[in-house]
């Protein structure tokens, strides 16, 4: 097992925290970046990404994340493949332990964890996971060529996985539980135009329905939440895009978390409620939830760290 020691350590791979690992690297702060389970964070479940500046004619999620690691890495990030199961945030320097077993020592930590799509939590969603249920279009969308599908969520991610959905299903009935999306208003058109997808409103769904021989999705039991009246609808697949929950369970009682879970950081700051740890990106942002409000809390925890280490004596 490995010790590795830095002055910035930081624990997520997402925008934020290999922006936070290019900013640290410039300061010639030589961090140590541990990527988790999902390097490159969320936005390589994604194909176009059209509104991170400097792309005009947009960028593939997957090849945007490529780059921000290489550029990290080329300016002296140290980049490893790790998935952090233990913090002791007690005394500095801060001590981490990998799933590989090795121990990670910053004398700062910035957190970038991200979040992580949320289920439904009905046993049949999960009965049916792999078999039909999925949290992923980009990911699955594949295997509904020429299939009707459903997607769950009335948020950006749903309306967008929507219009994605349609390259590949022969129709799509997006199921909301209100009576209005919350997804930006350029999306609603685009899905509203979109000959491919019908809504059902004011919707939950109950039950999903399968078979078992072989194991597969065939339907969903909704229920009208105004009317409060039950129908089956027919459906080869279900797709969920309800959200996400901040990735904080390792951090739980330590470091101050909202209502949701989501990270507390002092208002216009990375700084959390323990000095020398900081946090940026999904993880402390309920409100914003993108790629360059990530990258910019990322840069702002870097500085962050660096003046915290200069305040410290332990920036020579
Ligand atoms: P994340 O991208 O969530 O990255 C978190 C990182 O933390 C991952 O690398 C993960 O492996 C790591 N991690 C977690 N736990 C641990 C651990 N214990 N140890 C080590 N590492 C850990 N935003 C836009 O601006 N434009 C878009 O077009 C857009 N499209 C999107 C499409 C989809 C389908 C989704 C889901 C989101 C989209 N977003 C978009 C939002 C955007 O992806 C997020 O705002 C952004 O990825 C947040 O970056 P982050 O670095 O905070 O976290
Ligand atoms: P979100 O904005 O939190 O929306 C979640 C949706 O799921 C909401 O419509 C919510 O309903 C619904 N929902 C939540 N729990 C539910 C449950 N248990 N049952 C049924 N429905 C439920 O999440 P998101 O769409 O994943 O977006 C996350 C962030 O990423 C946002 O900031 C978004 O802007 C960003 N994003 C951006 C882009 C882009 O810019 N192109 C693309 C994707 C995502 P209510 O509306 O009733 O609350």
């Amino acid at each position: 097992m490995a010790t590795h020691s830095t002055k910035v350590l930081i624990i997520g791979s997402g925008a934020a925290g290999l922006t936070a690992a290019i900013y640290a690297a410039r300061a010639n702060l030589k961090p140590i970046l541990v990527a988790g389970l999902q390097p490159g964070g969320q936005l390589t479940m994604t194909t176009d990404v059209e509104n991170f500046p400097g792309f005009p004619e947009g960028i593939q999620g997957p090849e945007l994340m490529e780059q921000m690691q290489a550029q990290a890495e080329r300016v002296g990030t140290e980049f490893l493949y790790d998935i952090i199961t233990e913090a002791d945030l007690s005394q500095r320097p801060f001590r981490c332990v990998g799933d590989s077993g090795d121990i990670y020592e910053g004398e700062t930590v910035i957190i970038s964890t991200g979040a992580t799509a949320r289920w439904l939590g009905i046993p049949s969603e999960e009965d049916y996971r792999g078999f039909g249920v999925s949290a992923c279009a980009t990911c699955d969308a594949f295997f509904f060529r020429g299939k009707d599908v459903c997607i769950i969520g009335g948020g950006n991610t749903a309306v967008e996985e929507a219009i994605f959905l349609t390259n590949h299903a022969n129709s799509v009935t997006l199921i909301h539980r209100r009576d209005s999306l919350r997804a930006e208003r350029v999306m609603q058109d685009h899905l509203f135009a979109n000959a491919k997808i019908s809504v059902i409103w004011d919707s939950v769904v109950e039950e999903v329905l399968g078979s078992t021989d072989p194991k597969a999705v065939t339907g969903l039991r909704l229920k009208n939440l105004k009317t409060g009246k039950t129908q089956d609808i027919s459906t080869d697949g279900v797709f969920v895009a309800i959200g996400h929950t901040p990735n904080t369970s390792l951090f739980k009682g330590v470091l101050d978390t909202d209502g949701e879970g989501y990270l507390v950081t002092k208002p216009g700051s990375t700084t959390t409620n323990i000095p020398g740890v900081f946090a940026a990106g999904d993880v402390q942002d309920r409100v914003f939830r993108q790629a360059i409000t990530a990258a910019g809390t990322g840069c702002m925890a870097a500085i962050e760290a660096d003046r915290f280490l200069v305040e410290h004596g332990s920036n020579g």
